[in-house]
């Protein structure tokens, strides 16, 4: 687990150019390319309380502002509340044999506030009907978001007429005599209503806001009387009710949790899932999982020799297969400046394969005449086309630290669980480079580099280094469909190590 949660010390190159530990990149089997966050569309698949797992509709989320009707969040610590029994005796004396009632209130287990703190009084059921509070505001909000939902419908509306009377190309008793409608209604002696329909429709403008001047003056004790901090709200704790921001504690009031989503994710350019998860709101599991540490041999820095510069230390890096399939790891020399006419290629191939598919709708068009008529299927199309929209950009990094490429390749088995547990030795018979594989077991092998700081490297300045790994990506998609083989291709990703800092020449 240090490695999700340590620090970012070996670090993989995205497709765009960005840099990010493995944990924070995802693996496109269709593009066969790394993507990062910035590079996969985010889409909401549902909303869900977190504390009483209930699924909520989005129509419903949205009229319950993003928050659940049921689970509250303490005012004071942002924690959940929970509820507490508390049982009360009856308050006629002589019914004091009876049973006692069962009252609740709200506690937060984390930082002790309760219910109790404000006054509001203890409920008789468990879910509680705890009072809510008016906003002040509230008929001046629902005054604004009325007006503009009916702005919204006049232009809707007349956005509809305008279309019907396109469609509709009957003639009119204008278009046969020659005569107006305003003239018909002046020989009839009606006034001529020039009024354009959207302006007919318009709906009532909201009262304008009006800034006072005169305003209520500070009490005096603000000057006189010393501050008490802990009775002040801080703010986050105002910001949480922001209908009401009181400004004292006694005024906190429990707030309604908010709801978390579940989402999933789609590659940019080829709009296949990267990550789906499962619609159960208890379930932490997902349908479509593609994280690149699952594909992507990990890497990780075992020890590294005092770095010195321009002296050669040995760098001891730990490769880890996570595939069910053998693959071969080669290093390549890392070149920065060679980035741009990679990018420049591949947006050229994907530039291609737009054109192609735009070939391919035009003559779906042209052969289905009835269909190409029509404005919808072409728009459905359209929506199925490549969708780059993050421009791929040279690799920000200072490289100040030369890597010896070996020049032999070695072999990475494919990962056995079972063999975690299998202490009787490795049965392996992989014939391998001694001055490169230091130690070997399962799907895991210990690399020997050689790194050079840089000469003029001052003192005590972090050391960065990086090369490109090739490693073999074995595609079952096709190999599961059509019952072939199946597919390798050469990957390569660009690694950059941080070694950490340079010491003095002792
Ligand atoms: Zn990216
Ligand atoms: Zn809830
Ligand atoms: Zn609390
Ligand atoms: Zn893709």
């Amino acid at each position: 687990m240090a490695y999700i949660t340590g620090p970012d010390v070996v670090k993989y190159a995205c497709t765009c150019g960005l840099l990010k530990p493995i944990t924070h990149l995802y693996f496109c089997r269709y593009c066969t390319q790394i993507r990062c966050s910035f590079c996969v569309c985010h889409e909401i698949d549902s909303n869900f309380c977190g504390k009483c797992s209930e699924n909520i509709p989005s129509s419903e989320a949205r009229l319950k502002k993003n928050r659940c009707g049921n689970c509250y969040v303490c005012p004071s610590c942002q924690q959940d509340l929970s509820t507490r029994i508390a049982s009360k005796g009856s308050a006629n004396p002589e019914e004091a044999k009876s049973t006692p009632k069962k009252m609740y209130y709200l506690l937060c287990q984390f930082c002790r506030w309760s219910s109790r703190d404000v006054g509001i009084p203890d409920q008789s059921t468990v879910t509680g009907g705890w009072p809510k509070r008016e906003n002040v505001h509230a008929n001046r909000l629902q005054e604004l978001v009325d007006s503009y939902k009916a702005i919204i419908l006049a232009s809707k509306k007349h956005q509809q007429d305008k279309e019907k009377k396109k469609r509709v190309k009957c003639l009119s008793y204008t278009d046969r005599t020659g005569v107006t409608a305003a003239a018909i209604r002046k020989r009839l002696g009606l006034p001529a209503d020039m009024t354009h329909p959207m302006l007919k429709n318009r709906p009532k403008n909201p009262e304008p806001a009006k800034a006072k001047s005169e305003v209520e003056d500070l009490p005096d004790s603000i000057f006189t009387e010393p501050l008490n901090l802990a009775e002040i709200m801080s703010i986050e704790q105002r910001l949480l009710q922001p209908e009401q921001q009181p400004t004292t504690v006694d005024k906190l009031f429990p707030v309604h949790k908010q709801l978390s989503i579940k989402r999933s994710l789609r590659c940019r350019s080829c709009e296949h899932n990267v990550s789906k998860p499962e619609y159960n709101p208890n379930s932490v599991k997902f349908k479509i999982q593609l994280f690149a540490y699952y594909i992507i041999p990990e890497i990780r820095i075992v020890t590294v020799e005092p770095l010195r510069s321009g002296k050669t230390s040995e760098l001891i890096v730990k490769f880890t297969n996570p595939t069910q399939h053998q693959t071969t790891i080669t290093f390549f020399e890392l070149d920065l400046d060679e980035v741009e006419s990679v990018v420049t290629e591949e947006v050229a191939e994907v530039a291609e394969s737009f054109e192609q598919s735009l070939y391919l709708q035009e003559k779906q068009q042209l052969s289905l005449p009835s269909l190409g008529s029509l404005s919808q299927p072409s728009s459905l199309l359209a929506s199925r086309t490549p969708s780059i929209t993050v421009k791929p950009r040279r690799i920000k990094e200072d490289l100040n630290c030369k890597i010896g490429i070996p020049e032999s390749s070695f072999i990475l088995l494919p990962r056995d669980d079972a063999a975690e547990y299998d202490d009787s030795g490795d049965s392996h018979n992989i014939q391998d480079d001694p001055k490169l594989v230091k130690w070997r077991k399962s799907n895991k092998a210990f690399i020997r580099l050689y790194v050079t700081p840089n000469e003029d490297l001052p003192l005590n300045s972090e050391v960065t280094c990086g090369f490109v790994m090739q490693h073999i990506y074995t595609n079952t998609i096709t190999s599961k469909v059509e019952n072939k083989e199946p597919q390798q291709y050469n990957h390569k990703v660009k690694v950059f190590l941080t070694l950490g800092n340079s010491v003095g020449c002792d």
